[in-house]
This record gives C-alpha cells, sequence and structure tokens, in this order.
C-alpha cells in the first residue's frame, strides 16, 4: 500500500518549494492509488508561527490537492500534529537507550561552547562523534549509578544517537540510486532533549513507521539526515520506507538555491498565497492574489525538477497522475523561471471554460460599472490568445466598449494622409450598404473595392484601425467591426474624420 506524506513544521508560510514536494507527494499518491497524509511537525515550539499551519492546508486547497488524512480528516493513524502525539516519543527513545544504540548526553550548553572554542583556536571543528564522545560528560563515560543520580537530580540532559563508524553505509534513493557514506563523518545527533520533546528526528522516524509510510519524498536539503534516519530504522528494527530526495529549486539567475529576496528583486511572488507576518506584519505577495490560476501554478510546479520525457508542456492535475513518475525526477537543480511561469499561466487561461471567464469578465465591467449589449464570449474569444491574466482581458478589450477619445500621435503620423477622410467617407458608404455584417462578409467587401480603387490595403487599413481603436494595435480590425456592429463602427469613423 502506497502511504506518502507531506510533513511541514509550521515555521511560516508554505513557499513552492514545499507547495512542489507537497504536489509531488500527491502525484505520487493518486497514481499508485495510494494515501496523502499530511503530517505537522510542530515539535520545535519556538519556530512555531502562528496561522502557518493554516496557511498549509488553504495553499493545498487552492491547489486542488486535498490530502486524505490529516489535522480535521482524521485517519487511523492520528493525531496528525506532533504537538499532540508528545506522549509516546519518550518510550521510543528509552527503547534506544536500553539497547544502547543511543546515550544520554549532560554536557552543559557552557561546556559545549568551550569546547568548540578550543577547537576552532587550535582550526579544527568540533563535532560531537564517536572520536571524542568518551571523553565528554555522558551515560558513556559514566557509571550507571551517577547517570541515575543525575536523572534523580533533574540535571539537564538530551539523548543523543550513537552513530557507529563500523562500515560504510550504503543508503539507497528512488532517485540517486546508491549513495555511500563514510560514517566517520557522522555525528551523534540530538534525538531527545529534557523538556520532554524529540527532535526531528526521532519524532519523523518514529510517526512514519507508526503511520505505515511506504515512501518518504522529500527535499534534497533533507538527504544529509538520510544516514541517520536509515540507522534510526535500524536501531528500531524496523523496515525503512523508500526514500526520495527532490532536487533543489535554483534562483532564476545565478547560482544556488531560490530564496524570497530573489523573488523581491525580480517581481514575482514565491508563495502560492498572501502572505502576513504575524509578528512584523510584512506582506509576501502571493500567485493566488497576483492572478495566477492554480492549475498553472501546478503545472508549473510539477516541471521543476520532472517532465514526462515528451513535448507535452501543458497538463491538468488528471493528466500530470497520469503521467507522473518518480524515476523521471531529476537529481540535478531546477532553475525557477518566472517567464516560464508566465507561460504556463498564459496557456491555462485558454483552457479556462467560456461560460467561467465569461463571468469573470462581467464581474470586471460591473466594477467599471460599464453596460453593455456587446456579445462578452465573442469579445473574450478575440481577445484571450493574448491575455495572460484575466485582468489583461479588460486592457486589450476596452476600446470594443469605449470608444477612443483620442488617437495615438505615432499612428496618426504614419498612417494619416491628406486624402485620408476622403477614402474614410467613400468607406462609410461601402459599409453602410453591408447587410451581413459580419466579419467575413465585411472583409470580402471592403478589400474587394479596395483593390477597384487600386490603392494599397494600408491606405484604408491603418486609418480605419485608428478610427475603430485609437491606435495600430489589435485583434484582427473586421473581427473588431463585426462586433462592435455597422452603426458604431461608421459613427467611430465619423469621428475620426471630423
Ligand atoms: N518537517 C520537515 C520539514 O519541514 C520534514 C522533512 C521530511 O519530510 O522528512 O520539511
Amino acid at each position: 500500500n502506497v502511504r506518502v506524506r507531506f510533513a511541514p513544521s509550521p515555521t511560516g508560510p508554505l513557499h513552492i518549494g514545499g507547495l512542489r514536494t507537497a504536489l509531488f507527494n500527491y502525484l505520487f499518491a493518486k497514481k499508485n492509488n495510494g494515501a496523502f497524509i499530511l503530517r505537522i511537525e510542530d515539535t520545535d515550539q519556538n519556530r512555531y508561527v502562528e496561522g502557518a499551519e493554516n496557511y498549509i492546508s488553504n495553499a493545498l486547497d487552492w491547489c486542488s490537492i486535498p490530502y486524505d488524512e490529516g489535522p480535521g480528516k482524521e485517519g487511523s493513524y492520528g493525531p496528525y500534529r506532533q504537538s499532540e502525539r508528545k506522549s509516546l516519543y519518550k518510550d521510543y527513545a528509552n527503547q534506544l537507550i536500553d539497547s544502547g544504540a543511543a546515550y544520554y548526553a549532560f554536557d552543559t550548553t557552557t561546556e559545549l561552547d568551550n569546547i568548540r572554542k578550543n577547537y576552532e583556536a587550535e582550526g579544527k571543528t568540533f563535532i560531537y562523534n564517536w572520536h571524542n564522545r568518551i571523553t565528554l560528560n555522558n551515560s558513556l563515560s559514566l557509571s550507571k549509578q551517577e547517570v541515575d543520580k543525575k536523572l534523580a537530580a533533574g540535571d539537564t540532559y538530551v539523548i543523543r544517537f550513537k552513530s557507529d563508524r563500523t562500515e560504510p553505509l550504503l543508503l539507497e534513493d528512488e532517485i540517486r540510486g546508491t549513495i555511500t557514506i563514510d560514517t566517520k563523518t557522522l555525528d551523534d545527533k540530538i534525538l531527545f532533549k529534557s523538556d520532554g520533546m524529540p527532535t526531528y528526528h526521532l519524532a519523523n522516524i518514529v510517526d512514519d513507521h507508526l503511520m505505515k509510510i511506504s515512501h518518504v519524498i522529500r527535499g534534497e536539503e533533507w538527504l544529509p539526515s538520510l544516514s541517520l534516519h536509515v540507522l534510526l530504522y535500524r536501531a528500531f528494527g524496523w523496515e525503512s520506507p523508500k526514500f526520495a530526495h527532490l532536487p533543489l529549486i535554483l534562483k532564476p539567475v545565478g547560482k544556488g538555491k531560490l530564496s524570497k529576496r530573489d523573488g523581491d528583486k525580480l517581481g514575482f511572488p514565491v508563495f502560492p498565497l498572501l502572505w502576513e507576518d504575524p509578528k512584523t506584519k510584512e506582506i509576501s505577495s502571493g500567485y493566488r492574489e497576483d492572478g495566477y490560476l492554480p492549475e498553472a501554478v501546478i503545472n508549473m510546479l510539477a516541471f521543476l525538477g520532472w517532465n514526462p520525457g515528451t513535448e507535452q508542456e501543458i497538463f491538468t492535475l488528471t493528466e500530470l497522475i497520469e503521467e507522473f513518475d518518480l524515476k523521471k525526477v531529476n537529481k540535478s537543480g531546477a532553475k525557477f523561471d518566472p517567464e516560464k511561469t508566465k507561460w504556463f499561466q498564459q496557456q491555462h487561461l485558454q483552457d479556462v471554460p467560456a461560460e467561467q471567464l465569461v463571468t469573470t469578465f462581467k464581474e470586471i465591467l460591473y466594477e467599471k460599472e460599464i453596460t453593455t449589449t456587446l456579445n462578452i464570449k465573442n469579445i473574450l474569444n478575440l481577445v484571450k490568445e493574448r491575455a495572460v491574466f484575466t485582468k489583461d482581458l479588460w486592457d486589450l478589450s476596452s476600446f470594443l466598449f469605449i470608444a477612443p477619445q483620442e488617437y495615438d500621435e505615432k499612428a496618426l503620423k504614419k498612417a494619416w494622409k491628406e486624402d485620408t477622410p476622403m477614402l474614410m467617407h467613400e468607406l462609410n458608404r461601402v459599409l453602410t450598404d453591408i447587410s451581413d455584417f459580419t466579419a467575413a462578409s465585411i472583409s470580402t467587401i471592403v478589400k474587394s473595392w479596395i483593390q477597384a480603387q487600386e490603392i494599397s490595403f494600408g491606405k484604408i487599413m491603418m486609418p480605419l484601425r485608428i478610427a475603430l481603436v485609437g491606435s495600430l494595435q489589435g485583434p484582427d480590425v473586421f473581427e473588431i467591426a463585426a462586433i462592435i456592429g455597422k452603426d458604431e463602427t461608421i459613427q467611430r469613423i465619423e469621428h475620426s474624420i471630423k
């Protein structure tokens, strides 16, 4: 049974990297008829941020990648917040103490700081590991009585994992293959603190085991923790899940991991939804508020580190589920591209059902206090190809609702000649006689009239466009004429030659 989890720590808003992890977990689960679980890893109370958990579930909702089990959707393996599971971790830490896989360390922060300083003075870095753990203040160097005394006295302690240096460790990753680790380099990570809280490592492993997680899919930044996690599974005698570490998301320009600063600098959001920091009140923009469709964001994220191996780039969520394959995830970092993100948005805007787009557009018209009898559906069909966001639909079509009051200077200079008023006058006579005022018939009739006059097309088409649009821009001029209708077309032409 495939069971995967997304396990964010509620330390702030979910950025697009985290959302990509959630998405890949979701796609993998759905592809394999498995379950997608949300687990909130909130054991570090110091880093807890108000509203972050809510933000995470809202972001998943907005993207339509709902979890099957998690806070508020209790399955058989809850609760799904680690703070609510607090009581169960200590027994597991004790189990490791009893088997000798972990030990108590009573070193105070001051002691450790001093040791660190001494090491630094000699140009070395202190690592709490096999090399020096025996000389430190811990249960490996103290007698059983001394340890019991310290515990009874309520001395501050941590429980550390005893990482052995016996053999090279072979780690299996679904994306990276076999990774060999020299165990000599491992330190004795803290598993449990005397405040009664487990660290991320212990809680994460215990919960993945208890929640019967089959695959751990997470960001590359967790790869350095994999050795410890695999060793923990061994120490507990549990079968470990399969692991897949997703490639880093890189800055659009320059080197390194994408950060919020890159977004601020280049003007794109790194968060799915707008976020107001509860402490600083600082506001960060979000894709939703910036007018992106969730379908576009999902599609863009899917391509950060994965591709189907074909030419196809535009995918619906259902198609992504169909195509998704962990084996096709890349090892190397994926460059984030804000322009490509806009392109995905533009493509997905084209697929929004016409009715839905009409409704959205009518809301825009309502806000602008525009009443109209024009056919909105036709208008949107005419302009939407060039729109990236729904708000662009208005900018691209406003001239259809509001006749131009001024004309673009440059356009006039280029296209307006001495005989233009006379020709426009003639043109209006031709237009008046057209009974079937459709783009096709206007086009045929006007074009053959131009040919009969033995003048260039530009002499008519450019001033006509200026009269209807106000500039030399816009979609097909006959389509425009057909949409605004015969009377309005003729009026606009007349107005231009006044
Ligand atoms: N709580 C960790 C995080 O914030 C989870 C890492 C993992 O998936 O193991 O990303």
